[in-house]
C-alpha cells in the first residue's frame, strides 16, 4: 500500500525526523489560507501516488499568499501519471543548498533491508541508478541488530562534509531505519534530504510503500488507505478476497491457489499468448467470489477469452461450477470461456455447467492452448 507524501511525512515527524510543517488542503482558497499560516513562501504539492510530481509540474513555489491560491489552482485537478490530484500540501518553502537521497528498501538478494544513500539526490534515483551507479551507496543491514551507529554514520560521511551534518545525517537514517520497521514499510524515501545555507538538514519529500501483509497488525497505517487513488478493480478484488494484479494481455485468467495462477500464466504466454490479469480465487469454497472475479475479468476491454483453471482441493469446483453459472445468468458474456476444473466435485461441477450449457476440460494444457488460440482468432 501507498502512503501519500503527507502521510509518509507525519510518521518520519513522529520519528523525530526534522520535516517541515505542512498543511493538506482541497480548494485553492484553503491554499491561501494556509500559506498565511505557514508565512507567505511555500511550496505547492500535489498529493497523488506517483514520483516525478516535481518534473510533471504538481511542485510549485509560491511567493506569496495569493501566488499560493494561484498555483493551488493549478494543481488541483491536473492528471500525474493517470492520477487526478485532489489534495495538495502547502509547506513552508526551504531555502535549499544541497539536495541528497536518503532510501531503505527490502533487498531480495541480500534478504536484508538495504539503507542506500545518494550525494545525487532531488532528482530521479532511477537515473542516477542507471548512469552513475557510483554515486549510490548501500548497507545491508542485520535485522536481528538494526542500523548499528557507526553503519549510519559511513553513509552520512558519503552525503556531507561538515561533521555537525554528517551527525544529523546519521540520526535521520537511523530513525528512517525505526519508521521502516514499525510501519512494516517494503520502501522508505527521503528525496530530496536537503541541506538549508544555514547548515540545517531537512527531509522534503517522503515516500512509503507498505507490505500488504503488515496491515492486519497496524491498523491506523491501514485507516491511512486512500480508496480514490486505487484503480477500482483492485479496490473491488481486495474487497472480494482476491488477490488480482492487472496486466496488459488479452487472456484474463481466473486460478485458484498463487502457484497455480502463475503456472498458469506461464503456460499462456508458452503458447504465445498473454495474461490480461494474475487472479487467484483463493482456497476457501464461494460462489461469490467467482461472480466477483468474472465481474472484473469482464471489466477488462483487453480480455478476449476468460480462462478458468480450478484444481479442486479446498476449493470445489461444483462452487466454482455455480459461481460461473450465476454470474453468467445475470450479464450473459460476451466473450468466450474455456473451463478447465478437476478435482474435488469435479463430477458435479461438470453437470451443473452441462445443463447451462457449458463444457469442461480436465486436462490444463489442452485448457490454456484453446484459451491462446480463440484469443489470436479474435485479435
Ligand atoms: P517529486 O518530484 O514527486 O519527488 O517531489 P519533491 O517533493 O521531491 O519535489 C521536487 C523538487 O521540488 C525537489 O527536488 C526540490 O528541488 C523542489 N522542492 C521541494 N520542496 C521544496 C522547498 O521547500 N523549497 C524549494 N526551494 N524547493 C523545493
Ligand atoms: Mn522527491
Amino acid at each position: 500500500m501507498n502512503l501519500h507524501e503527507y502521510q509518509a511525512r507525519a510518521l518520519l515527524k513522529a520519528a523525530g525526523i526534522p520535516v517541515p510543517d505542512g498543511e493538506v488542503v482541497t480548494t485553492p482558497e484553503e491554499a491561501e489560507a494556509a500559506a498565511r499560516r505557514l508565512g507567505g513562501k511555500v511550496v505547492i504539492k500535489a498529493q497523488v501516488h506517483a514520483g516525478g510530481r516535481g518534473k510533471a509540474g504538481g511542485v510549485k513555489l509560491a511567493g506569496s499568499p495569493e501566488e499560493a491560491r494561484a498555483r493551488a489552482r493549478d494543481i488541483l485537478g491536473m492528471t500525474i501519471k493517470g492520477l487526478v490530484v485532489k489534495r495538495v500540501l502547502v509547506v513552508p518553502a526551504a531555502e535549499i543548498a544541497s539536495e541528497s537521497y536518503a532510501g531503505i528498501i527490502v533487498d531480495r538478494a541480500s534478504q536484508k533491508p538495504v539503507v542506500m544513500v545518494s550525494p545525487a539526490g532531488g532528482i530521479d534515483i532511477e537515473e542516477v541508478a542507471a548512469r552513475t551507479p557510483e554515486k549510490i551507496f548501500r548497507v545491508a543491514v542485520d535485522p536481528r541488530y538494526g542500523l548499528l551507529p557507526h553503519q549510519a554514520m559511513g553513509l552520512a560521511f558519503k552525503l556531507y562534509r561538515q561533521i555537525d551534518q554528517v551527525r544529523a545525517a546519521a540520526r535521520i537514517l537511523e530513525q528512517l531505519y525505526r519508521v521502516f520497521i514499525d510501519a512494516g514499510a517494503s520502501l522508505v524515501e527521503i528525496n530530496p534530504l536537503a541541506t538549508t545555507p544555514d547548515g540545517k538538514v531537512l527531509a522534503l519529500d517522503a515516500k512509503l510503500v507498505v507490505d500488504d501483509n503488515e496491515l492486519e497488525r497496524r491498523p491506523e497505517i491501514a485507516a491511512m488507505r486512500d480508496l480514490d487513488s486505487e484503480a477500482p478493480e483492485e479496490v473491488r478484488a481486495r474487497e472480494a478476497g482476491l488477490s488480482y494484479i492487472k496486466l496488459d494481455g488479452t487472456v484474463g485468467c481466473c486460478v485458484n491457489g498463487a502457484g497455480l495462477a502463475m503456472a498458469t500464466m506461464d503456460l499462456v504466454k508458452y503458447y504465445g499468448g498473454e495474461p490480461a490479469n494474475f487472479l487467484d480465487i483463493g482456497g476457501s469454497s464461494n460462489p461469490q467470489k467467482v461472480v466477483a472475479a468474472l465481474e472484473i475479468i469482464t471489466a477488462d476491454k483487453n480480455v478476449r477469452v476468460i480462462l478458468f483453471n480450478i484444481f479442486g482441493g479446498i476449493t470445489r469446483c461444483d462452487d466454482v461450477a455455480r459461481g460461473i453459472v450465476e454470474a453468467t445468468g445475470k450479464t450473459p458474456l460476451d466473450r468466450p470461456l474455456v473451463i478447465r476444473l478437476t478435482g474435488t466435485n469435479e463430477d458435479q461441477a461438470v453437470a451443473i455447467l452441462k445443463e447451462a450449457g457449458f463444457s469442461a476440460l480436465t486436462d490444463m494444457d489442452e485448457a490454456v492452448r484453446q484459451a491462446v488460440a480463440l484469443a489470436k482468432e479474435r485479435a
